[in-house]
């Protein structure tokens, strides 16, 4: 039995299209910028994201740290959201090797942060605080639901950035989600910020990497950054050569994974002791509960392992692997590996498993 893995887009292996082009990559050492297939792919990028300059790198994490260490000196100030990927999941790396500060608004439940509250958070320019010099945002906000934020609310934060002289970085791991959920080119999410970075490695299935994309200028310095940390690499045309085919095939494709994940929402939303989070599925992503009663259930069949976590082990045993993301909560990634027959087969592993009780 093949397995269904639902726990992250992160877990789509390189297409056999994408084994080929690596396989057959021209390349040579970036250090030096001569990698023709990385160069490529970073135009392409670039072109793609409205910006003038792309430069890859090996990760997502890797990109928004380059970014802000590239817009901010030690002790200067970034605005994020209280939600972001970038306070909560990258092990403080902002502040660990930048010594940038950060200002927390609260994510509003659309993955928005609230324009007053940006504008009441710049600080007057005092010797008692830090200087305000970035605003980041977050497009599809991934613990906001996979929600993705309109073209629209990014002009207006772009608008607002620049009127007071800031910065806007747009961590756009899944960017392209962003524009295909909202049948928009992903030009008009990212063209008006600073910086832009998305992922390569997760719906769009190459097995590594993220473009970071602005101006000739920003993507100058951001280059001697990513030496710095390390993240030089040198014949990675061969990853490069997978993300090129990313981009040229398959971006139109996550409409399907947007209308699976449709689908298993609409089913689990039938099977009882499960609750979905009101207006799940955004994009690609299926966000649940257990129900109190059903969670205490499963916890009295098991002291130690938390309900949800029982639940995903009892999943496994029909082949379906979920995110865990929470005692009773559950995260459902779909992605270009889950077919139809696989959303079938998740919704009976789940109608088993919760009458079992
Ligand atoms: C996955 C993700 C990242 C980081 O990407 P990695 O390649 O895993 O480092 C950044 N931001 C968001 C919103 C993400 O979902």
């Amino acid at each position: 039995m093949d397995i269904v893995d639902l726990r992250s887009d992160t877990v789509t292996q390189p297409t056999p299209a994408m084994r080929d082009a690596m396989a057959k990559a021209e390349v040579g050492d970036d250090v030096y910028g001569e990698d023709p297939t990385i160069n490529h792919l970073q135009e392409l990028a670039a072109g793609l994201v409205g910006q003038e300059a792309g430069l890859f790198v090996p990760s997502g994490t890797m990109g928004n740290l380059v970014a802000v260490l590239a817009h901010c000196q030690r002790g200067d100030e970034v605005i994020l959201g209280n939600k972001a990927h970038t306070f909560l999941f990258e092990a403080g790396g902002i502040s660990a090797l930048g010594g940038v500060h950060s200002c927390q608004l609260p994510n509003q439940e659309d993955g928005t942060l609230e324009l007053n509250a940006i504008e009441a958070a710049i600080r007057p320019d005092d010797p008692h605080h830090p200087v305000t010099r970035l605003i980041a945002l977050e497009n599809t906000h991934n613990r906001c639901g996979g929600v993705a934020l309109t073209p629209e609310y990014m002009l207006a934060v772009s608008n607002l950035a620049h009127r007071h002289n800031l910065r806007l970085h747009l961590d756009g791991a899944r960017l392209f989600n962003a524009a295909v959920a909202q049948g928009v080119p992903a030009r008009d999410l990212a063209a008006m910020t600073d910086s832009v970075t998305f992922c390569l490695s997760k719906g769009l299935s190459a097995p590594v990497g993220s473009v970071l994309c602005g101006s000739h200028a920003f993507i100058h310095q951001a280059h001697r950054i990513r030496k710095q940390l390390g993240g030089g690499m040198r014949q990675a045309g061969i990853l490069a050569a997978a993300g090129i085919v990313a981009l040229e095939t398959m971006i139109d494709r996550l409409a399907e994974d947007h209308r699976r994940a449709r689908a298993l929402a609409d089913g689990l939303r039938q099977i009882p002791g499960l609750e979905l989070d009101p207006g799940t599925p955004y994009t690609n992503m299926v966000f649940l509960n257990l129900t109190r009663e059903a969670g205490e259930t499963q916890a009295a069949q098991h002291g130690g392992v938390s309900p949800a976590g029982r639940v995903a082990a009892r999943l496994a045993e029909h082949g379906v692997r979920v995110g865990v993301a929470g005692s009773r909560r559950f995260r459902l990634v779909t992605h270009c590996w889950v077919n139809d027959a696989h959303i079938q087969r998740t919704l009976a592993g789940f109608q088993a498993v919760m009458a079992a009780g």
